[in-house]
C-alpha cells in the first residue's frame, strides 16, 4: 500500500554509507519510521535534507513484515527551524519533538497531535521558550493519553476544592480524604490547578497569552518533569538540556 501524507521529521539518524533512517509524525498515520535510501550518498536524490522539525511531503511504501517503510518521495514543504538561532528556542523545539516521539505510539492516527505540532512551530519566537515548553507539554499530554486529572479527585471523582495533593503513581490529584493512596503526593497550589485546567481547553495562543505566576509556573515545570519521568521511565535528554540552558540564562544574585 502506497502513503502519501505531509510528515514532520522528529529525528532521524544515519544507516550505512547511504541511507537514513527518519522518523516522522504524520497527518494521515500519526508515528512512522522509514528508510530513505541513498539520500547520504546522492542528497539531491530527495527534495528534503531531513531538518529537524521540517514539514515534508512523503510518500512511502508500507510494509506488511517490518515497522521500517520504504520512502520513496520526500519533498520540504516547510523548514520551520533551521535558520533560528536562539539556544533556548532550539531546546524547546527538541523538547517538543522528544515529546511526540515518547508518547505516540506507532501508526496511530492522531490529527489533534499533528495540528499541535504545526500550531507550536508557528507560535515559536525567541522570547517564548520556557512557557511555551510547559503550555506544549499539558496539550501534548492530554492529547496522548497520558493526561494527568486535575479536574477531580481521581481516586474518588469528587470535585477539588482546596488542600489537595498531586501524585504521580495515581496520575492525578488527591482530595484531602483520599490523600493517604498515596503519602509521597506533593501539595498542589490551587493556581497551578486553575492554570492547567485552563491550559487543556485552550488552544496554543491563548494558552501563551495566560498570566502564570512565578511560583505556579515553577510547580508546573517541577510536577510535569517528575510526572514524565514516573510514566516514561526516565527523563527527557532535551528537558535536561533546556533546564540547563535556563538556569545559564538566569541573572546571579
Ligand atoms: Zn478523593
Amino acid at each position: 500500500m502506497i502513503v502519501s501524507t505531509p510528515a514532520f521529521v522528529l529525528k532521524s539518524f544515519d544507516l550505512r554509507e547511504t541511507s537514513k533512517i527518519a522518523v516522522f509524525y504524520t497527518r494521515d498515520d500519526g508515528k512512522v519510521k522509514g528508510i530513505l535510501k541513498g539520500i547520504r550518498k546522492d542528497p539531491h536524490k530527495f527534495g528534503s535534507r531531513l531538518g529537524c522539525a521540517s514539514l515534508n511531503h512523503i510518500v512511502y511504501y508500507k510494509s506488511r513484515s517490518s515497522e521500517i517503510h520504504l520512502v520513496g518521495q520526500c519533498d520540504l514543504i516547510d523548514d520551520f527551524f533551521t535558520p533560528r538561532r536562539d539556544l533556548r528556542e532550539t531546546a524547546v523545539v527538541h523538547l517538543a519533538l522528544e515529546l511526540v516521539d515518547c508518547l505516540m505510539p506507532l501508526e496511530d492516527p492522531n490529527r489533534p497531535v499533528f495540528d499541535l505540532l504545526f500550531e507550536f512551530l508557528n507560535v515559536l519566537d525567541a522570547g517564548a521558550g520556557e512557557r511555551l515548553a510547559t503550555v506544549f507539554q499539558i496539550k501534548m499530554l492530554a492529547l496522548s493519553g497520558f493526561k494527568p486529572h486535575f479536574d477531580a479527585c481521581c481516586v474518588c471523582d469528587a470535585r477539588i476544592r482546596t488542600g489537595c495533593t498531586f501524585s504521580h503513581k495515581k496520575g492525578g490529584v488527591l482530595c484531602s480524604r483520599c490523600a493517604p493512596h498515596d503519602p509521597g503526593a506533593e501539595a498542589v497550589y490551587p493556581g497551578t490547578i486553575s492554570t492547567v485546567l485552563y491550559l487543556e481547553r485552550h488552544g496554543l495562543r491563548p494558552g501563551m497569552r495566560l498570566g502564570m505566576h512565578a511560583r505556579v509556573r515553577r510547580q508546573l515545570g517541577a510536577m510535569l518533569e517528575r510526572f514524565m519521568r514516573f510514566h516514561v521511565g526516565r527523563r527527557l535528554k532535551s528537558e535536561r538540556v533546556l533546564q540547563q540552558i535556563l538556569d545559564l540564562s538566569r541573572p546571579v544574585c
